[in-house]
């Protein structure tokens, strides 16, 4: 049992080893070597849970885990596109309108980044490119946005775009939504993109403003996996889109400076809740409630209070159960077993819910005592066995070789 959490750090192999892997890879694939290498790290989001697209603040980290991309420019208008992982090339020209690949659908996402920059008119050219990845898929860590932003750093090494940060994390985001058809905020490219290690980054979704938020010494995040399989995420997390709008309509006709619900007080939505009805009153208050402990997050962060860093996130965690209605009971018992557990600071859900993870912070010296306590208290109620991976806050992505 001691061993769990060696298991799962060991899966991530020291970063020069995966960049002479993929250059190994590379080769085999295309032969000879790529001319350069770049990685951009998935994330996860400690405090600020559907605040994004209200416009709101959200304080995400870039973690220790991510996708390397390897590329060489061709002397033709070829892309060629190799995943190590999940194996195999996908093929697409320059000449004409980039598609989307039914078989091979890992390759959507660097299509759509190719999409994108043809569009904002970057001249690229043609080339080869070959990635991997270490951040979990489909676990609520952003692997997508990893891969988009780790292909638009390579890309712009290669071909000199001098892209700034958040404009690769636009782009990112613009190939998310545009070309894959996620709807995703601006939160995952853009941590993956300005990423700080040893901070968090206080992000304001609308201006992109950020705030870097120093993490302290000694403290772990700890990322827990329920294993639970998401179903209905994307109908759900529309319908709470949706909400939102409806709550944001109410706002602005009788104050045209409302744009989102990023502008509306707490007060406001108290005094509407008959007019705005049950239910979007409580996703309205979710909101505000959510704001507002973002920026209590980053003062308490500063006083170095991690006390009160962990309450806010139960807070968080509460108000997504009860106001945003997006956890499930996995989730709900994940919080309830890590807040019982000696030496955890706080825990709540991270991601869009339904599933996926949650976050926890603990003193280094409680890891130990987390993962032997409380993974088996959780298989014991649930049939599930969970992932927990331990978190270092990191840099975003940068060119590597
Ligand atoms: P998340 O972003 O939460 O990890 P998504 O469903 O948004 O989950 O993105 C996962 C998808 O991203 C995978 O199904 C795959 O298409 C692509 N992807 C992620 N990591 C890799 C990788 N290492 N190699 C190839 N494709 C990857
Ligand atoms: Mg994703």
């Amino acid at each position: 049992m001691c061993n769990r959490q060696a298991e799962v750090k060991g899966e991530a192999m020291i970063e020069g080893a995966r960049v002479q892997k993929l250059r190994q890879a590379f080769a085999n694939v295309f032969g000879g070597a790529p001319d350069l290498v770049a990685r951009a790290p998935g994330r996860v989001n400690l405090i600020g849970e559907h605040t994004d697209y209200s416009d709101g603040f959200v304080m995400p980290m870039a973690i220790d885990r991510d996708v390397l991309v390897a590329v060489r420019r061709r002397a033709d208008s070829q892309i060629r596109l190799h995943s190590v992982d999940f194996g195999g090339v996908s093929q697409l020209h320059l000449g004409a309108p980039v598609a989307r690949d039914g078989m091979r659908t890992w390759s959507n996402y660097p299509r759509g980044v190719v999409h994108i920059l043809l569009d904002a008119g970057a001249p690229l050219g043609g080339f080869d490119l070959a990635f991997t990845g270490n951040v979990p898929s489909g676990a609520g860590l952003s692997s997508s946005a990893a891969v988009e932003v780790a292909t638009l750093q390579a890309l712009d090494a290669l071909f000199g775009l001098k892209l700034p940060t958040f404009e690769k994390a636009k782009l990112g985001q613009r190939a998310e939504r545009e070309f894959v058809g996620v709807a995703c905020g601006i939160m995952d490219q853009a941590i993956s993109a300005a990423g700080v290690a040893g901070h968090a980054l206080m992000l304001d979704c609308r201006s992109l403003e950020t705030t870097l938020v120093p993490m302290g010494a000694g403290i772990a995040v700890v990322v827990t996996d329920t294993s639970v399989v998401r179903g209905l995420v994307d109908s759900k997390y529309n319908d709470r889109r949706a909400e939102c709008e409806a709550a944001t309509a109410h706002f602005a006709r009788t104050r045209s400076d409302v744009i989102a619900l990023r502008d509306v007080t707490a007060d406001e939505v108290h005094d509407a809740a008959d007019a705005l009805g049950p239910v979007v009153a409580r996703r309205a208050r979710h909101v505000v409630t959510e704001n507002a402990r973002v920026l209590s997050a980053v003062a308490a962060f500063r006083a170095e209070d991690l006390g009160e860093v962990g309450r806010l996130m139960v807070a968080s965690h509460a108000s997504l159960r009860d106001d945003f209605e997006v956890t499930v009971p996995e989730l709900d018992l994940l919080v309830e077993l890590a807040c019982a557990q000696p030496g955890v600071l706080g825990a709540r859900m991270t991601g869009a819910g339904f599933g996926g993870c949650t976050v926890a912070i603990m003193p280094t010296d409680a890891v130990a005592g987390y993962v032997d306590s409380v993974v088996p208290a959780y298989e014991a109620r649930t049939g599930l066995t969970p992932r927990v991976f331990t978190c270092e806050a990191s840099d975003g992505a940068s060119v590597v070789g």
